[in-house]
């Protein structure tokens, strides 16, 4: 084990839909230059624009269910109708090589993840400042039409009501407050003493007489 490499770790990004989710992921993969997306797989058809191996891995319901059974999926679930799931090979390799992976995933993944992953996970969830202004960005963003935002309004006050299972809980109000916020909880997350496996070694030499 060499002196200051480090085991990666799992960063999950939570949120109601609008909160800013995506906005904060964007921004951190731009600027933090260790940490990469896990891409997750689904039977869903790709939307307009959508790119295979980018937003997602499209597979056939036999070609999921295949990989689940032979181990292949870190955690998967049933949403809308459809299997989506976590591939468990590019975040065993990313982990190993001391990379961080950034998932965007909702509170049930990010349960099934720290199950998959015990001490390996970092739960940070964010709440929109008030359901009004939740609203109106999900109006602001323009991409759904009103009853599709009245759902993702209902299926809101569910998801808020896991907010206790993560470590970490910001209210998104300044966008680049918060994006300065989960950048702190990354860094400080890395030197964690349980991420440093060289370190006893480390503290041994520095005190062999
Ligand atoms: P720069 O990339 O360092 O020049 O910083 P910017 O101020 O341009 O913002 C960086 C990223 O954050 C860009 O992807 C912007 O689209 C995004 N961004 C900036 N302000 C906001 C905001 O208020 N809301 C959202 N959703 N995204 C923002
Ligand atoms: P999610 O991925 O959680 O559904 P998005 O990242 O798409 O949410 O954000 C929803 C809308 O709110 C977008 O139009 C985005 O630009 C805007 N937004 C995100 N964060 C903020 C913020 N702190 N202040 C104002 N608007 C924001
Ligand atoms: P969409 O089809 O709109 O991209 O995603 C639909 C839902 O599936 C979202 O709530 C998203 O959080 C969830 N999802 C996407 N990928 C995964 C995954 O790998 N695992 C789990 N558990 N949920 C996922």
């Amino acid at each position: 084990m060499n002196r200051m490499s480090r085991r990666g770790l799992c960063l999950v990004l939570s949120a109601p839909s609008g909160a800013g989710k995506s906005s904060v992921s964007r921004a951190l993969l731009e600027r933090e230059p260790e940490l990469r997306l896990s891409v997750s797989a689904t039977t869903r058809a790709p939307r307009p624009g959508e790119q295979e191996g980018v937003h997602y891995f499209f597979r056939s319901v036999a070609e999921f269910e295949a990989m689940e059974a032979s181990g292949g999926m870190l955690e998967s679930a049933h949403v809308f109708g459809r299997r989506y799931g976590t591939p468990r090979a590019p975040v065993d390799e990313a982990l190993a090589a001391g990379r961080d992976v950034l998932f965007d995933i909702d509170w049930q993944g990010h349960r099934l993840l720290r199950q998959a992953l015990p001490g390996d996970v970092v739960g940070v969830f964010l709440l929109p400042p008030s359901l009004e202004e939740l609203e109106r960005r999900l109006h602001g963003r323009g991409q759904d039409p009103a009853e599709e935002i009245a759902r993702r309004m209902r299926a809101a006050r569910d998801e808020i009501s896991h907010w206790a299972d993560f470590d970490h809980v910001l209210v998104n109000s300044d966008f680049h407050e918060t994006v300065a916020e989960v950048r702190a909880i990354i860094h400080a997350a890395r030197s964690a003493r349980a991420r440093q496996p060289w370190l006893p070694g480390f503290i041994d030499g520095l005190l062999r007489p």
